[in-house]
């Protein structure tokens, strides 16, 4: 059997955004699941808008998501010879043929075309010329461009993965553009003559290259060679059902980086973008995964990009995941927030884990950490105006704070069961709600109205800086006190 060879080929136009990211997954499942090879492949022919930086994100986006490759990455504008030696031997065996039609004046007749409603096709003024008309315009100095010579009859047709049977009248299909006058490969020939020499087996892409197979394989014909077999991957469409883009939020997979989300719930939420592993289970894992992707049961209707079930699956995957798997990934989100302090890895590792382990079970990204956990890493936090109205109303709360922060610093024991006791007892004694005291300490200690339960909150803080917090809270709660902390 031939080996299974596909190929991830980005144009380093713009950033990698989700949907160029499921097609690189898709590509990395089919042949992690049946001992492929993967190949990256540049596609920067277009020098005005490839950018080296752009490309170096592109790679770097791969990596973050653990998409590997097993060979290039290759660069189409290293590999011009490649295509120009393909569109030459087209053009001897009478498959292509130049056009000297100047620019404005195509574009005259298109306008003329799509004026009376008609779909415009080149006319093939050139098709036909002789070879003495041909040396005469190249004797001329005339720019051509090289066409392919689509056969006017018969029908071109092959079977995709995903979409099945897709047949096309070669009428319907132009004498297309596979270099440029000024010596250029188009998408058409680039792909093609890369392909071929890739030796790629399978093509899998986004729909949005459905109506340019059918010129591509007339291509493969031309050049007596096999084709790939090809699998196209429906469109993602934003909740609107609209075609998926800028104006539905973050479409590249560094936003979705920057937002904290996690890369394995990011690719979880890619996978199902058009595939559902056998049972219906929504947390699979890339073992799992690779054990049962299957092109054949793609859907080919199209997948809708839904933020909050990738937000879900992300809280998923930060409560799913191992403190020692979590821990790295919090320190990275703190060092990027300006939190992290070398104590976190030394004499304070302890609250460190603590605060992790206890704001696990709420974060929906690994921002959470760092703005609303942002009191478990800091002293630095601001009393959130919302809190402070609802829950810092009752005028004696500063007297009754610092008693509490007196109560708790003599404890023998500063733990769950006794930090509980003494603030009740307290309460009690005032004659008041414990929830009185409560909310309001919360507020004292992390700034917020909803946080984790208090006494694990204070548990996680430690006794010392609990009560500096609740003393500083009643100096806070003084009129005219400032209001950060
Ligand atoms: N470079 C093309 C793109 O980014 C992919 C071409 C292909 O897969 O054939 O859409």
């Amino acid at each position: 059997m031939t080996e299974l060879r596909v190929r991830f080929a980005p144009s380093p136009t713009g950033y990698l955004h989700v949907g160029g990211a499921r097609t690189a997954l898709y590509n990395w499942l089919y042949a992690r699941r049946h001992a492929g090879t993967v190949i990256l492949r540049i596609e920067d022919t277009d020098a005005d808008r490839s950018k080296p930086e752009l490309t170096q994100a592109i790679l770097d986006s791969l990596e973050w998501l653990g998409l590997d490759w097993d060979e290039g990455p290759y660069y189409q504008s290293e590999r011009l010879e490649l295509y120009r030696a393909r569109a030459s031997q087209l053009e001897r065996q009478g498959h292509a043929y130049p056009c000297f039609c100047p620019p404005d004046e195509l574009q005259k007749k298109r306008q003329t075309a799509e004026a009376a409603h008609r779909a415009w096709k080149y006319d093939g003024t050139c098709r036909d010329l002789s070879e003495p008309d041909r040396a005469r315009r190249r004797a001329q100095g005339r720019p051509w461009a090289l066409r392919f010579r689509t056969p006017e009859s018969g029908r071109t047709a092959f079977d995709d993965l995903v979409f099945g049977r897709i047949e096309l009248e070669n009428s319907e299909i132009e004498d297309f553009v596979l270099l440029r006058s000024d010596g250029q490969p188009t998408y058409h020939l680039s792909v093609v003559a890369d392909d071929l020499d890739l030796r790629i087996t399978h093509v899998i892409r986004g729909a949005d290259h459905l109506s340019n197979t059918p010129k591509q394989i007339l291509m493969y014909h031309a050049l007596s060679s096999s084709q790939p077999v090809f699998a196209h991957l429906p469109l993602i469409l934003g909740p609107d059902k609209q075609r998926l883009s800028k104006r539905h939020g973050a479409t590249s997979v560094g936003a979705y980086r920057d937002q904290g989300i996690l890369p394995e719930a990011l690719m979880n939420f890619l996978a199902l973008l058009g595939w559902a592993p056998p049972g219906g289970k929504e947390i699979v894992s890339p073992e799992e995964m690779v054990e049962q992707f299957d092109l054949a049961a793609a859907s080919k209707s199209n997948a809708v990009f839904d933020p909050e079930k990738l937000a879900w699956m992300n809280s998923e995957y930060l409560r799913r995941m191992p403190l020692e798997a979590l821990l790295p990934r919090v320190r990275g989100e703190l060092e990027i927030s300006g939190l992290w302090s070398s104590a976190f890895s030394g004499s304070e590792r302890q609250r460190f884990e603590d605060s992790v382990r206890l704001l696990q079970t709420r974060a929906r990204t690994l921002k959470d950490f760092s703005e609303s956990g942002r009191a478990f890493f800091t002293d630095d936090f601001p009393y959130e105006l919302e809190a402070r109205r609802k829950f810092w109303k009752e005028s004696r709360l500063a007297d009754w704070l610092r008693d509490l922060a007196q109560r708790l610093s003599n404890l023998s024991s500063f733990d769950l069961e006794q930090t509980e006791k003494c603030l009740r007892d307290l309460a009690e004694e005032k004659g008041i709600r414990a929830g009185v005291l409560i909310n309001a300490a919360r507020v004292g200690l992390t700034g917020q109205a909803v946080a984790p339960g208090l006494f694990e909150v204070m548990r996680a803080l430690g006794r010392e800086r609990t009560v500096r917090r609740l003393e500083r809270a009643a100096a806070a709660l003084a009129p005219s006190a400032p209001d950060r902390a």
